[in-house]
């Protein structure tokens, strides 16, 4: 389902006109319309309430607290810790950021993780990858408590994810793409699903949750043969590769959804930053959804990291999790 309130819908008269008689009598057209979805109000409204639960912990005497930290000056990692940090601060979500020095030791790196594991006023806590070169990730990451990870990132959690257990933390980006499927009521249960990406933070965990809820899913990566075989049945396709444009109309299917995970920022004409998508613009006639680079994907996961970090404060305070509604 396509909510009229949130988005915004691009009639495509020319390409969804199909001709189906000859006869100038007896034109037919087929008039389909494709949307580009954007998840700005989506997102609003989940993050309005996550200011209540906050508030409504708090004011039950509970702590709260997000502690981000980023290691050195990455420019990307400013921008998205900054962003994660402005979300917090308006919707009075505690949120403190550690700016860490680009040479730290991995020790220590793994003792100031554990400092905020054993602070009872910390309820999350989120490592912004990627982390400089000689600090490992992975090693990192599973110092974190795994009731503490926001992110989802810890071996336990993204074991728990696997299982189908309820208290895995998802991670943030996975949750919003599911998040987007439900808002748009649209059930993979026995859907064709291509995935392009593998990574642990965002290809894996979303195959692994589209195919919990019984889609049959594919994931293609740099190693697979033909791409384009497995794009061409497709009904839903969901592209983390970090690849500009990597996916053209011709290789879809008509009608198939389209969520575009994929950021490549880049310098315009005019000199300004823009943001592409893996998912060509063009490819927007041939879906029923796609949702836009940027303003689609994620705007759902910061608001998916919002509202995880009220999820891990609930449950160490010994509440049940708060359920989440998605607007109609
Ligand atoms: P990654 O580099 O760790 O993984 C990329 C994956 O894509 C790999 O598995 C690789 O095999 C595959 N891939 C790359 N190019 C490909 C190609 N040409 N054909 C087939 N497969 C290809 O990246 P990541 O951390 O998983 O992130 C993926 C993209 O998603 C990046 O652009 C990243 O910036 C973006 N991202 C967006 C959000 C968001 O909120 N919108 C969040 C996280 C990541």
């Amino acid at each position: 389902m396509v909510s009229s309130t949130s988005i915004g819908t691009l009639d495509i008269q020319q390409s969804a006109c199909l001709i189906m008689h000859t006869s100038l009598r007896k034109i037919k057209k087929i008039n389909t319309s494709s949307t580009y979805l954007t998840t700005k109000d989506l997102q609003k409204n989940l993050l309005n309430q996550a200011a209540k639960m906050a508030d409504a912990l708090v004011q039950k005497g509970n702590p709260i607290k997000l502690a981000v930290l980023q290691v050195g000056t990455n420019p990307a990692s400013s921008v998205y810790v900054n962003i994660k940090k402005k979300m917090a601060d308006q919707h009075d979500i505690p949120c403190d950021v550690y700016l860490l020095d680009e040479d730290m030791p991995q020790e220590m790196l793994h003792k100031t993780i554990e400092d905020l594991n054993n602070d009872t006023s910390v309820t999350g806590i989120l490592l912004q990858l990627p982390l400089p070169q000689h600090l490992n990730a992975r090693q990192a990451l599973d110092c974190i408590a795994p009731e503490k990870d926001v992110d989802g990132l810890t071996v336990i959690n993204a074991g728990l994810l696997e299982m189908n257990a309820p208290e895995a933390m998802q991670p943030a980006t996975p949750l919003g793409v599911m998040r987007i499927l439900d808002w748009q009521k649209i059930d993979v249960r026995g859907m064709d699903v291509t995935v392009i990406g593998r990574s642990n933070l965002v290809g894996r965990p979303i195959a692994s949750l589209l195919g919990l809820r019984g889609a049959t899913v594919t994931v293609c990566h740099l190693d697979t043969k033909d791409l384009r075989a497995h794009l061409k049945n497709a009904e839903l396709v969901v592209c983390a590769a970090g690849h500009a444009g990597l996916v053209q109309p011709n290789d879809l299917k008509q009608g198939v959804y389209l969520i575009d995970v994929g950021i490549t920022p880049i310098e315009g004409s005019d000199g300004k930053r823009k943001i592409l998508g893996d998912i060509d613009p063009t490819c927007l006639p041939k879906s029923t959804f796609q949702t836009k680079v940027p303003g689609g994907v994620g705007p759902m996961t910061v608001a998916s990291l919002m509202t995880n970090a009220i999820d891990a404060a609930y449950l160490q305070a010994g509440l049940p999790r708060p359920t989440w509604q998605l607007p109609q």
